[in-house]
């Protein structure tokens, strides 16, 4: 150990998706990588919904599924539209998905950060779990490690890798980006619950490992702007609701009183009934999106993950950025280290990288998706109740011709919302996702 503290070619602070493909991807070409994390272990303090991408996954560890600790193989998503005493469905299932390399699956992460973890030490980074980064240390403007709350803990390397998650302590006391405001961060609550392994199957129609995923919108979230899942494991269902936190404080709406909503709907307490809570867990996602994203790099630092706000909501997609992110990250910085040269000139190349991906591609396509449904809750009142009642009606065989139906819809629509306002609102959601 030198005088100063000692001293790495990378640090990578949080040992998430994001953190640990970094250090994979840089231990195994010799790299000398230390991660650092908070936790007990890696994982130990990780909240996810559950589901995890085969393809990026697979990119940094390949064919894992055959050693990494998983739940079940996703075979059907399925998306429901609830009002408070109906729900409109719709699902797909496919084959391909029921085959190796498959293409999710769900998890926990508490093991699978873990199983992570021990992939990355055995590539050769060193992990240092139970300890907390404070700040960067600075020098001239430039990043040259990171102080941690252990005493004589200062760690310095060549380029800090902040990947300590959605509020990014670090790259904010680096100066990289703001704290994240309330209406560009939605707050998750999640109950794993415990139930047979038969009653899964029955439940959600599955055999052996299969899996399936459900997306619930509008009364899942007490009309607010945010989406409900419920996710099958093999013995227990991952259960969550998140929602703005702008619109929770808006409504003094505490997060358990949601869940409980969201669990005591119809539709959705028959396929939680019997079950015992086994867990119960909170934590932020950041929704800022492309608006959101922090400055990327800097001389000596690299943003990546959730501290870099690469969340694609609309389809329930953290972990993949996260990886892939964690990726680039690293090939910039073999690449500047081919050169010796750590500027943020040359660390830039990361952001070049990302621009060049899915990510960016994505975020870009739904940058202001956020900020449209956040200003217009009827898609998540009045269009649901729209549409359950539609159907509702047509269903219904009472004696009267679907031709009156169809009149007795449309004119209940116009007294709610004229035909204008719903082209201009259905115009401007399209726009917002297109
Ligand atoms: C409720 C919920 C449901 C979600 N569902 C899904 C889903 O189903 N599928 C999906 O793909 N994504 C989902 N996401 C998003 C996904 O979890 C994240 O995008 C992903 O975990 C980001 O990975 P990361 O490595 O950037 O950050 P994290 O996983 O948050 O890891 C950050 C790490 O840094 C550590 N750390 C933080 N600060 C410090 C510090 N100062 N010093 C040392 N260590 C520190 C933390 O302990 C943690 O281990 C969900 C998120 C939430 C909250």
């Amino acid at each position: 150990m030198s005088e100063r503290g000692e001293k790495f070619e990378v640090i990578v602070v949080g040992a998430g998706p994001a953190g640990l493909s970094c250090a994979h991807l840089l231990a195994k070409e010799g790299v000398n990588v230390a991660v650092v994390e908070r936790g007990d272990f890696p994982g130990s303090k990780n909240v996810m919904g559950g589901v995890l991408y085969t393809q990026p996954t697979a990119e940094i560890f390949p064919e894992f599924w055959k050693e990494a600790p998983l739940e079940r193989h996703i075979v059907e998503t399925q998306a429901w539209v609830l009002t408070e005493r109906a729900a409109f469905k719709a699902a797909h299932r496919h084959e391909d998905f029921d085959q190796e390399p498959y293409n999710a699956f769900s998890v926990f992460r508490a093991r699978f950060d873990k199983w992570m973890a021990s992939k990355v030490r055995e590539a050769g980074a060193l992990i240092i779990p139970e300890t907390v980064v404070e700040s960067a240390i600075m020098e001239d403007g430039k990043v040259v490690g990171v102080h941690t709350g252990r005493p004589d803990g200062d760690l310095y390397a060549d380029v800090v890798v902040a990947a300590d998650g959605v509020n990014s302590l670090l790259a904010q006391k680096a100066g990289l980006r703001e704290e994240i405001p309330p209406s560009e961060a939605a707050l998750g609550v999640k109950e794993v619950i415990a139930l047979p392994r038969e009653s899964i199957e029955d439940r959600f129609n599955l055999t052996g490992d299969q899996g399936a995923t459900i997306e619930l919108y509008c009364d899942a979230s007490w009309g607010m702007v945010g989406t409900a899942w419920i996710y099958t494991n093999r013995d227990s269902l991952s259960i969550g609701v998140g929602t703005l936190v702008s619109q929770l404080v808006e409504r003094g709406i505490q997060p358990n009183d949601m869940l409980e909503h969201f669990k005591s709907h119809p539709m959705v307490a028959p396929l939680l009934e019997g079950g015992e809570t086994r867990e119960y867990l909170a934590h932020l996602i950041p929704e800022g999106g492309l608006h959101g994203m922090p400055k990327l790099s800097a001389h000596g630092m690299l943003v990546v993950g959730d501290a870099a706000m690469l969340v694609n909501s609309m389809h329930r997609e953290g972990s993949n950025l996260a990886m892939t992110s964690g990726k680039l990250a690293a090939e910039a910085i073999l690449r500047a280290s081919q050169w010796g040269e750590f500027s943020a000139e040359s660390l830039a190349y990361y952001d070049q990288l990302l621009r060049d991906t899915y990510i960016y591609k994505d975020l870009y396509k739904y940058r202001n998706m956020g900020r449209f449904f956040e200003t217009h809750p009827e898609f998540f009142t009045l269009y649901p109740d729209f549409l359950n009642e539609a159907a509702r009606e047509m269903l219904t065989v009472d004696g009267l011709p679907k031709r009156n139906k169809q009149r007795k819809i449309f004119w209940d629509a116009m007294r709610r919302r004229t035909p204008w306002r719903m082209a201009i609102d259905f115009f401007k959601a399209w726009r917002s996702i297109a």
